[in-house]
């Protein structure tokens, strides 16, 4: 037996194999069927799609044979693709100084007469054959010889289909991942700046509205012309709490009051944090003495409320006039305050 020459291509060839990343796949139909139709066209018992790999054959699709792969040095298509463009016809093994004592001539499955037709790739490398084989020497007609090559380049094509399918596959899954990617992302960036947008309206200690949400709800409110009413309430000397107690007993009370407030307020209107110890309640749809009723009942809630140090609170409140504007309004308010504070604290002044 005569071992078969590398080509001098081998190893373009054996990348231009791989690049098909066909070897060990699981059989498909279109190879088997290309196979049984060489078998009928040239009346073979014998056929297969071989790919000669570095050390073996391997066989896409097989007729009548039984391994899915041989040795390649036993292998008459590795014989076959050193001549890539001819049909290679062995019409007797028995006779052939190359197969005589080949394995599969002298044993199962007992080979006499072999046709093989390179498979070439774009380049024209030959990766592997498409051959029809025969148990008694034989010969081809040339039409069934013609029939064997034309059905060669249809395996080719068929190679060539599936691997250009198979990236297109790839690049199509690759694209639903990055278009998954890109959704979740975009679910978390509306989430976070949903989360933005609740910060930058709430004061973080207190959890009440901020200073900027309270002047875009003024801003609103005095340009409905509906009646509303401002009030500013105002922590009675939080210094010396600070000061006796310390900064974070400041804020301790801080948010206690704010809790008592927004308790007592039940939902109407906007109670914000106006600014350190100085908190504000819009009232909308309510005149001045309903206003300064419902503030009587906050300023009592702070005084009367079970806290870890008893503070009180002062308040200013005054209506929205027509025209006002919200520096207006505030300045109105303010004054009020300062009056309260001025006239004792703890107590509501009216403007
Ligand atoms: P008045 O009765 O006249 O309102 O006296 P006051 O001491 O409450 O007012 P003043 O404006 O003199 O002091 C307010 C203090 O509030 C000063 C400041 O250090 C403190 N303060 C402002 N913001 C915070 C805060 O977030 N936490 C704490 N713990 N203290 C604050
Ligand atoms: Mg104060
Ligand atoms: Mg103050």
């Amino acid at each position: 037996m005569l071992r078969p020459a590398k080509p001098d291509n081998e190893a373009e060839r054996l990348r231009a194999l791989q690049r098909y990343d066909i070897l060990d796949s699981a059989p498909e139909a279109a190879f088997d069927d290309l196979v049984a139709i060489a078998a009928a066209i040239c009346g073979m018992p014998m056929a297969s799609v071989a790919l000669i790999d570095a050390d073996r054959q391997w066989f896409k699709a097989r007729l009548g044979i039984e391994d899915p792969q041989t040795p390649r040095d036993a292998a008459f298509c590795a014989h076959a693709i050193l001549q890539p463009h001819e049909t290679m016809v062995v019409p007797d093994a028995r006779a052939d100084a190359r197969f005589r004592d080949n394995p599969y001539v002298t044993g199962a499955p007992g080979i006499r007469f072999y046709a093989g037709a390179p498979l070439l790739d774009a380049d024209g490398l030959a990766v592997g054959t498409l051959c029809v084989m025969d148990g008694e020497p034989r010969t081809l007609e040339p039409q069934q010889q013609a029939a064997l090559q034309a059905l060669s380049r249809q395996v080719s094509a068929l190679l060539e289909l599936r691997r250009t399918s198979r990236a297109l596959r790839l690049q199509l899954q690759e694209r639903a991942w990055y278009e998954e990617q890109l959704v979740k992302f975009s679910d978390a960036l509306e989430l976070a700046n949903a989360d933005l947008n609740e910060q930058a309206r709430l004061d973080p200690l207190t959890g009440l509205a901020n200073r900027r949400a309270l002047v875009a709800a003024l801003e609103q409110a005095s340009a409905a012309g509906r009646p509303a009413c401002l009030a500013l309430l105002d922590i009675d000397h939080f210094k010396a709490i600070n000061d006796t107690h310390g900064h974070p007993a400041g804020d301790e009370v801080l948010v206690q009051v704010a809790a008592t407030l927004r308790a007592t307020s039940a939902g109407h209107g906007l109670l914000a944090r106006h600014g350190g110890e100085e908190f504000a309640w819009l009232l909308p749809e309510v005149d001045l003495a309903q206003a300064t009723l419902q503030c009587e009942y906050a300023r009592e809630a702070v005084a009367f409320a079970s806290q870890a140090l008893p503070v009180t609170i002062s308040i200013g409140v005054s209506a929205h006039r027509p025209g006002d504007t919200v520096g207006e309004w505030l300045q109105r308010t303010d004054a009020a305050l300062y009056a309260a504070k001025r006239g004792g604290r703890d107590r509501v002044q009216a403007a």
